[in-house]
């Protein structure tokens, strides 16, 4: 089955206002009418709306880095899903490593996040990898099993509302010690995860939902290693970190998924 591409940018806490708009206008003017592939870009928060009317009317959407699932309350720092969609955003990442080892958030918060973003019409990336020492201990597959399991758990495969799960949840493998360390999971690697991910979803689901979720490839994507990455059975995009800060490099990335 031919999946649809999905190129995602994260930006974490690296911009200030006038580098997220310049860089919005400059990924619009580069790839701002790309169809072919599904693109995405995750400001810091506070630049969102910033951003949001840099990329509107174009094809790349907004996404969060973070949210919390409750809706509004005396939760200090916190933003909702229905805050994320007021600005603009249609998707959000959930999970991500430095969410899991930096922030100390656990499958089941992530689970309960999962959740609540959908329940607010977001769409979510949902990511996973796992540690050095879990790789080099050969515990792998069962790492991002459980997160995967967990992550994705009572989450139906109509999401509940009607909407296919494969249409509204995206998975990204990122093993962290690729992540920003500028060592790349080999396209092997990377496949042989995906893969296992992609069984595991086909026993958690059915074959149509193991065949129609996307599963984007993160950890030190560059224009360099794209193309290969990419060309992989079961790799469905990217969601890149560092080279999404550089218009050209993010730019050349989509390219390579183009082609
Ligand atoms: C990420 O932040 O999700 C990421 C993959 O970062 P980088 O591309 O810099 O490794």
């Amino acid at each position: 089955m031919s999946r649809k591409l999905f190129i995602a940018g994260n930006w974490k806490m690296n911009t200030d206002k006038a580098e997220a708009v310049a860089l919005a206008e400059a990924l619009n003017q580069k790839i701002g009418s790309i169809e072919q592939v599904d693109l995405a870009v995750a400001p810091p928060s506070v630049y969102l709306s910033a951003v949001a009317g840099v990329l509107a009317g174009g094809n790349i959407q907004l996404a969060g880095q973070n949210m919390y699932y409750e809706d509004k309350g005396a939760y200090t720092g916190e933003v909702s899903g229905q805050m994320l969609k007021d600005v603009g955003c249609r998707q959000v990442i959930l999970g991500h490593s430095e969410r899991r080892h930096v922030l100390g958030e656990s499958d089941e918060l992530i689970n309960h996040k999962v959740f609540k973003a959908l329940a607010d019409g977001l769409n979510v990336i949902l990511c996973v990898g796992e540690l050095l020492e879990e790789r080099e201990a050969g515990r792998t597959d069962e790492v991002v099993t459980r997160q995967v399991k967990i992550g994705m758990e009572g989450l139906s495969s109509d999401c509940g509302d009607g909407t296919p799960l494969t249409d509204r949840l995206t998975l990204a493998y990122e093993p962290v010690w690729a992540i920003g360390t500028g060592k790349t999971a080999t396209p092997d690697q990377a496949q042989e995860v995906h893969a296992m991910i992609r069984k595991l979803l086909s026993e958690m689901y059915d074959q149509s939902v193991a065949d129609g979720l996307r599963i984007q490839y993160g950890g030190s994507v560059k224009p360099a290693n794209a193309a290969t990455l990419l060309a992989q059975q079961d790799v469905d995009g990217a969601l890149v970190g560092g080279a999404s800060l550089n218009a050209d490099d993010f730019s050349a990335i989509v390219q390579a998924g183009v082609n």
